[in-house]
């Protein structure tokens, strides 16, 4: 998701470090005290423009959430959505950073679950490391989740969601629940994301699967 470039972003950014903390490597294993308690932490790698990872946090607020993206253009909107909350989100902080340098900013077990949605495709062979269900993104998540730690991933893609199940299953991890028409059932639970409402719009079939690391 890129979004037009808006110089204001990074100032705005900024002025809020109480939402979206700019120096989260000084948390590493510390996040219970950011939040404050000893919730589970669920954090989203690719949060776009926040409106899944803002939805949960009202849904859940015995659990603590993470967004995590890369661009100042699209976090900024999940900044402005929390600040016209009338309460704020307090069990929600956001991360504007690489999903790759995951390992600088928590400890092993310190993530209770991960969620990926409508992660960039990347559909050239010649990227698919890039892919954020490719092994070696795996291997980061496995060095942040508990030995049982959990991804569940939404998708509209296709190729990228077969991709994503050899990938997973390669690794060994164990399939728990996939859907091929997330939208034909939808749970009550289902929070949905922007991409997600985008692609339901126009017919489309949105994947998901849950997937759990083995010890
Ligand atoms: N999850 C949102 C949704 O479903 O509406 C956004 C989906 S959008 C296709 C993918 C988002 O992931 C983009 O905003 C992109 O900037 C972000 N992204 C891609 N690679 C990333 C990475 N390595 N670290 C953090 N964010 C990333």
């Amino acid at each position: 998701m890129r979004a037009r470039y808006k110089p204001w972003a990074a100032d705005l950014i900024e002025s809020h470090p109480e939402i979206i903390i700019p120096d989260p490597e000084n948390f590493r294993g510390r996040w219970h005290e950011v939040f404050g308690n000893d919730h589970p932490l669920h954090i989203e790698a690719g949060t776009g423009k926040g409106r899944f990872i803002i939805g949960m946090a009202k849904a859940n607020p015995e659990v603590n959430y993470i967004g995590i993206e890369l661009f100042d253009s699209v976090i900024v909107t999940a900044l402005e959505r929390v600040l016209e909350e009338p309460a704020g989100v307090p069990n929600l902080r956001l991360l504007r950073v690489n999903a790759k340098d995951l390992g600088e900013y928590f400890q092993q077990g310190e993530v209770d679950r991960l969620y990926l949605n409508f992660s960039d495709p990347w559909p050239k062979t010649r990227h698919a490391k890039r892919r954020l269900t490719h092994e070696s993104f795996l291997k980061l998540y496995e060095t942040v989740l508990p030995s049982e730690g959990e991804i569940h991933f939404k998708t509209d893609n296709r190729g990228l969601f077969e991709y994503s199940l050899t990938s997973i299953s390669e690794y060994g991890m164990l399939l728990k629940d996939v859907s091929l028409d997330l939208h034909a059932n939808e749970p009550e639970w289902n929070i949905m994301t922007e991409y997600e409402e985008k692609f339901l719009k126009k017919g489309q079939p949105i994947y998901r699967l849950e997937a759990q690391f083995q010890s």
